[in-house]
């Protein structure tokens, strides 16, 4: 079977290593040595001061809104993980979803200002498949409006945006490192700020808001991962590099051999260095979708329709509005096989069957 994607596992011995010394010290999480290092590695890779490391990318987001006091209306992407909405009514406030472009499939910021009431405090956007949102146009929006700014950057581990990493932008950024993501420690996330003064407020926020048994701070809450989870990544960190060009093989051999005249995929931002994360593709109509869906199962090949459903039309949001390009768009993308490893006789034969079930009838 060829699944949309296989978790990168690295070499068992060099984790076994860790694992031994974990052991010997007897020491399992509480912000251990092997997490410590772990940061220190993470923020030389991203160009990045500040940098957490917490359980997964959900409740870095939950932090993150409960970090910068994020009540009320919060403006977001209808087309992302479910996670990011999610998070915005586990912090008891409400999305309020802003249509996507039909190029970027980011968040359409020409259409943010509309949506803007007294309640509104913030503004939480998805770099969709690891490709920028508008970071500018979103900035001038929020200082405007004085909002806050937080980025599900899920996707965009590694991204850099004009030189700079893309987690820099925005008033905190958040990561996942969940098992299917470009680089992973099995279960895990992290939270990057911009703001030196938060600190100490993250730093509790993520082990219950408290320092030692006396100072009660914050109501934090359990982010804490592992000294296992930690591990994972410095063995994988290293490989990222080898991971992206390895996945960029994929992506550029699924450019060559599918049929562009008839599918189309978002534009990628020419000022970005890539991370290949996922390899989407819109079909002309749900119909044609589900019957290159079907054609593809028979084969054993299993895409994945990433995003669907459009997250503004879930039944628990306190809100329905009406996001349409999200919705078309969410009908008729599925997200194709990229891992490493994926052979090149695999991707073109996904790319035969994909051709050969694009006419209309
Ligand atoms: C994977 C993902 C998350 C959630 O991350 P977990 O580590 O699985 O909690 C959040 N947002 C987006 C956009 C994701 O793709």
């Amino acid at each position: 079977m060829i699944n949309v994607t296989k978790t990168f596992l690295p070499d068992q011995e060099k984790y076994l290593q860790y694992v031994r010394e974990i052991w010997e010290r007897g020491y399992l999480t509480n912000n251990g040595p092997v997490l410590q290092e772990l940061e220190a590695e993470l923020k030389k890779y991203l160009g990045v001061d500040h940098l957490y490391f917490c359980g997964n990318g959900t409740i870095v987001l939950q932090i993150a809104i409960k970090a910068l006091e994020i009540t009320g209306e919060v403006i977001t992407t209808p087309f992302s993980y479910v996670a990011t909405s999610n998070a915005i009514l586990w912090e008891n406030c409400t999305p309020v979803f802003v249509d996507i472009d039909a190029q970027t499939f980011n968040i359409n910021p020409a259409l943010i200002e509309a949506s803007i009431t007294p309640a509104t405090t913030g503004i939480l956007a998805t770099h969709v498949y690891g490709n920028p949102c508008d970071v500018e146009a979103i900035e001038v929006i929020a200082k405007k409006h004085n909002l806050k700014v937080i980025y599900d950057a899920a996707h965009a581990f590694g991204v850099t945006y004009k030189g700079k990493s893309l987690l820099s932008f925005g008033d905190l950024s958040t990561c996942s490192f969940h098992a299917t993501k470009v680089f992973h420690t099995i279960e895990g996330g992290a939270l990057i700020s911009n703001h030196p003064e938060l600190d100490r407020k993250l730093h509790l926020l993520r082990a219950f808001g408290h320092q030692g048994d006396e100072h009660y701070l914050y109501a934090g809450i359990n982010g804490k991962n592992s000294e296992f989870h930690a591990a994972m990544g410095l063995v994988n960190l290293p490989l990222v590099k080898d991971i992206i060009a390895a996945r960029k093989e994929v992506f550029d051999a699924y450019d060559s051999l599918l049929n562009w005249d008839v599918l189309y995929k978002p534009v990628i931002s020419k000022d970005i260095e890539y991370n290949y994360a996922y390899y989407p593709v819109v079909f002309p109509s749900e119909q044609v979708m589900f019957r290159v869906m079907d054609a593809l199962r028979e084969e054993d090949v299993i895409p994945r329709r990433y995003f669907y459903p459009s997250l503004n039309t879930l039944s628990f949001m306190p809100r329905q509005i009406a996001c349409p390009v999200s919705e078309d768009i969410a009908l008729r993308v599925l997200s194709l096989p990229l891992y490493v490893g994926l052979p090149y006789s695999d991707i073109e034969r996904i790319s035969r069957i994909i051709n050969a079930h694009l006419s209309p009838e």
